[in-house]
């Protein structure tokens, strides 16, 4: 190791605490330190070249080292580099930038509420739908409905709608009203002989039945992602989301798409919303807003949504919530600029352009030993492991053989992620056709190894 690389090691070993990591493990291993950005591709501290195969985490539209966001932040930081949104004040990039995402996002999603990130996004959903039905006079209309696997951030109100047991079990979360439905997973959640629209039958009756138990009157908010990410890449089954609009309509509940990972083009089409078919109250959007070069989410809402509060401020004389960087002039630049990229290079049109090669080598890798369900739609997909196709058995201990091949992929040259039992992949959308080959080369040789291990050890 370089000394640069040793230094950095150990100051990280002896003083971080790292998201989503097993802090023992962390301080035996150590971290994996990233240098240098080059298009699809990054840099560790030794100078090793991996290709990004999730886009950092599925956030990345544009690559790593792209100038025209760095110039965009340099200009707005010499001219303006901060200012807030209190109190009627208010700055160019985020006025524009609201302006463009009513432009770009479906009818009717007219108004923008910048946060930092997804989960303070996913927050202020909540606490915007609970003060409209306060200002409506229907105190009692509060709660949500999410589905097992989701993921709606990490706090404590939007770590209360996420879905994953890893998410709630020692935080003693929920410490919202939230039901969690079942998971939309026809391979997994699918009774035995049950077809695809029978599934989504009973899905949907499920919902219905839930809401008449527990009174239309008490339920304020549905919320979803069109395809969930980080639980593992799950794509809804066929009629699913126009059966959950219509449901949602019928009994006056909001419908909250969330957006943080499908947006801008992930799934082949502009929005997830639109990819399936609804038209939601309240959209959320971030990552692939700014690409991730800087921390920026934004809510889109409806003028249903947006006149119940702003009604409400003009009695109670202010919107009592909003933080010091909402609309922060810099990343509202960046996303601008991003989205400028986007549109001029076709980005969202390239991801359209690439996803049936991308999910024709994710389907040709069903027939592995490994792998139980291959699922994907535009440029993200997934691998669901099982040491036994038939019974659809996970491996022992639950995660582990995942994990092993992320870990093979990363010695080969390829980042993805392993969630639970799924290896999923989710690249920048300004890839090329070279690089899905490469990143399903370096996959399939992971899985080759970890497959072997399997049999040697008699895992499998
Ligand atoms: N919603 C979805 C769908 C997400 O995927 C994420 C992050 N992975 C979040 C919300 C939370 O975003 P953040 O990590 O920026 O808080």
């Amino acid at each position: 190791m370089s000394t640069l690389s040793n230094s950095l090691h150990a100051a990280d070993v002896a003083h971080s605490i790292h998201p989503y990591t097993n802090a023992r493990l962390h301080e035996e291993q150590g971290p994996l330190i990233m240098t240098r950005g080059d298009g699809a591709r990054v840099y560790d501290s030794e100078g090793k070249e991996y290709i990004e195969g999730l886009a950092g985490l599925w956030s990345v539209a544009v690559g790593f080292s792209e100038p025209r966001l760095r110039e965009a932040a340099m200009k707005q930081m010499e001219e303006l580099p901060y200012y807030h949104s209190f109190a009627h004040k208010a700055n160019e990039p985020a006025i524009r930038l609201a302006e463009k995402l009513a432009e770009m996002t479906p009818d009717g999603l007219n108004r923008a509420f910048f946060t930092n990130s997804g989960s303070e996004a996913n927050d202020t959903v909540i606490k915007m739908v609970w003060f409209m039905n306060n200002a409506l006079g229907r105190p009692e209309k509060k709660k949500f409905l999410s589905r097992t696997k989701a993921y709606h951030g990490i706090t404590v109100a939007s770590g209360s709608l996420t879905g994953l047991p890893g998410n709630h079990r020692d935080f003693d979360l929920p410490i919202i009203p939230v039901t969690h439905l079942t998971c939309p997973h026809f391979w997994r959640n699918g009774a035995e002989g049950e077809t695809e629209a029978e599934f989504t039958a009973r899905l949907l009756t499920e919902l219905e039945e839930t809401i008449v138990a527990e009174g239309p009157d008490t339920i304020a908010a549905f919320i979803g992602e069109p395809v969930m990410g980080a639980g593992g890449v799950i794509t809804p089954p066929q009629g699913y989301w126009p059966g959950v609009a219509e449901i949602c309509a019928k009994y006056d509940i909001l419908l909250v798409s969330d957006e943080v990972i499908n947006g801008f083009g992930r799934l082949g089409a502009r929005f997830g919303c639109e990819k399936y078919g609804f038209v939601p109250d309240i959209m959320v959007v971030s990552k692939q807003l700014t690409s991730s070069y800087m921390p920026l989410a934004a809510i889109m809402m409806n003028d249903k949504v947006y006149n119940a509060i702003a009604d409400n401020t003009a009695k109670l004389g202010t919107f009592g919530h909003g933080y010091t960087t909402s609309g922060h002039p810099v990343s509202c630049a960046v996303a601008l600029e991003n989205l400028a990229i986007l549109e001029e290079r076709d980005l969202m049109g390239n991801a359209a352009r690439l996803a049936p090669l991308f999910q024709e080598k994710l389907q040709a890798l069903a027939s592995h030993p490994l792998v139980g369900e291959a699922r994907g739609v535009g440029l993200i997909g997934g691998l669901e492991l099982v040491a036994d196709k038939e019974t659809k058995a996970a491996f022992e201990p639950a995660g582990s053989m995942a994990a092993r091949v992320v870990k093979h992929a990363q010695e080969a040259g390829l980042i993805c992620r392993n969630i639970y039992e799924t290896v999923a992949l989710c690249p920048p959308l300004m890839i090329t056709e070279e690089d899905v080959e490469i990143i399903f080369a370096r996959l399939t040789q992971a899985l080759d190894q970890a497959a072997d291990w399997a049999r040697e050890t008699g895992a499998m």
